[in-house]
């Protein structure tokens, strides 16, 4: 039975909750539909951790209305589907919170390289895409999450060839065909080798070129109100492409606009090098010094931080994307997760790019977050199942400024959410729930909801043709490497 505590907690709760958000159900429109999901196990992730081993999801229109042990609330009107969720456990959605999706064309290559090696090698294939590429590695790239219960999307896209046409719209368009809540950001980079940057000179823009066409995105695409599906942010590529008055540029556009700033930082020992010798300081430092730490900040990776780089991280609430199997993909380093957390940063799990994760999916990242902390100096104690939960949806959703819309299951957030299907022969016998989705065998996604919308049923996409995109992606992956090939 429904905990009547609960039930009165959720009632006086909603009305206040609604009058800050977008409401389920504006007047005189047609009565709100829900899906009422029971008889499964709960992981809330709402801030006490929350679970419930035989409760219910109810969700009314775009919202989540009802949570909590047993059967769903009586009397519920409208009701348009009933799931029995026996043998499944309900999470808040997936939140990705570092990626780049048209590095989906060039997965397989420079295996055996460091990250510089690595892009050193990778730099001329990138600088040949246009749009019909990105748009088709976009696809794949969300088809590829979503179907792996990610609900939340952010793209880092920073190469951008003369003459290559609309990049960015092409992921848009893709996230939205997908039906994706989707946090792109406009990257950029603007210091070629010639200026002593990393990127090869043709792979680069002017700097006044990249602030242009950034602006222009924020202007043409954001949309910051409660529940949007479409969220711009400003991301030059990282200290060893950018120049300093980019970066310094950038913060001041973002800051206008009030969009979020993201950039790559603290990933690997040669960087470190790298910003000592040209700038006579650490990562961390530089970007402080350009304004780049604060609470409208994430970076991603931030393998290699001192102790007084956390602090400075944890004072200005500057986030962390978290991205496991890239960083050990590209043997970067273990990332100090569990000091950070204790520390107060926000931290979220980032798939990366999938030139350096060549499996694409966020849900091995709860794993993978969890086995590669215990090799560190925290040994059992790094992460447990439920950290690693809740790095996956809460603090990605806090990563992305977004934890009062998505990231747990509770009253008056948006519907974004997941249920894994545990009784097959993967996760049958394994006790926890919980520690089934993390520790075991990728479960599969029985059915997911973005925006109340259904996305993923039965482990099959169903806003888009999967096998469509896989052939789409096979040709604009052959006819980079040809270009490649022919021109470079
Ligand atoms: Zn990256």
């Amino acid at each position: 039975m429904t905990d009547p505590a609960e039930r009165t907690e959720d009632r006086t709760e909603r009305p206040a909750r609604r009058a800050a958000g977008r409401p389920a159900q504006r007047a005189a429109e047609r009565p709100v539909e829900r899906t009422v999901i029971e008889n499964c196990a709960v992981a809330t992730v709402d801030v006490r951790g929350t679970e419930h081993a035989d409760g219910h999801v109810v969700v009314a229109g775009n919202v989540i209305e009802y949570v909590g042990e047993g059967r769903a609330p009586d009397g519920l009107e409208n009701v348009v589907r009933r799931v029995d969720g026996r043998g499944h456990l309900v999470t808040p959605g997936l939140v990705n919170t570092h990626h780049h999706f048209y590095q989906w064309l060039t997965r397989g290559l420079a295996q055996n390289a460091n990250l510089f090696d690595w892009l050193v090698a990778l730099y001329p294939v990138w600088a040949r895409i246009d749009e019909d590429m990105v748009g088709a590695a976009a696809r794949a790239s969300l088809g590829m999450m979503v179907r792996g219960g990610v609900t939340t999307a952010m793209d880092h896209h920073y190469v951008f060839p003369r003459g290559s046409g609309d990049l960015l719209g092409a992921e848009i368009g893709a996230a939205r065909e997908l039906g994706v809540r989707f946090n792109p950001t406009r990257g950029s980079m603007d210091l070629g080798e010639s200026d002593g940057g990393l990127p090869p000179d043709f792979a680069v823009e002017s700097t006044d070129d990249a602030l242009a066409a950034t602006e222009e995105a924020v202007d043409a695409h954001h949309d910051p109100s409660f529940g949007s599906m479409l969220r711009i942010g400003v991301a030059p590529c990282s200290p060893f492409s950018v120049t300093t008055e980019l970066l310094r540029r950038a913060g001041e556009l973002a800051r206008r606009k009030g969009v979020r700033l993201h950039t790559h930082g603290s990933e690997t020992v040669e960087e470190e090098k790298f910003c000592h010798e040209r700038f006579g300081m650490g990562p961390t430092d530089y970007l402080d010094s350009v304004g780049w730490l604060g609470d409208d900040v994430w970076m991603a990776h931030c393998v290699h931080m001192n102790d007084s780089d956390i602090d400075a991280f944890a004072r200005t609430r500057t986030g962390v994307a978290h991205c496991p199997s890239s960083n050990a993909r590209l043997a970067a380093g273990i990332a100090r997760v569990p000091d950070m957390l204790a520390a107060g940063i926000p931290v979220g799990l980032g798939v990366d790019g999938t030139a350096s994760n060549e499996s694409g999916e966020l849900h091995t990242e709860l794993r993978n977050a969890l086995l590669v902390a215990r090799l560190g100096p925290h040994k059992e104690r790094a992460l447990t199942a439920r950290d690693s939960l809740r790095l996956g949806t809460y603090g990605g959703a806090q990563v992305l400024g977004r934890e009062r819309e998505t990231g747990s299951l509770e009253p008056g957030k948006l519907a974004d959410l997941v249920l894994w299907r545990l009784d097959g022969i993967g996760h049958s016998s394994i006790a926890d729930p919980v520690a089934a989705l993390v520790l075991g065998a990728p479960a599969p996604v029985a059915l997911s909801l973005i925006d109340g919308r259904t996305v993923v049923e039965d482990g099959r996409l169903v806003t888009a043709d999967e096998d469509s995109i896989a052939r789409e992606a096979r040709k604009e992956a052959g006819r980079l490497a040809r270009i490649a090939a022919h021109e470079g």
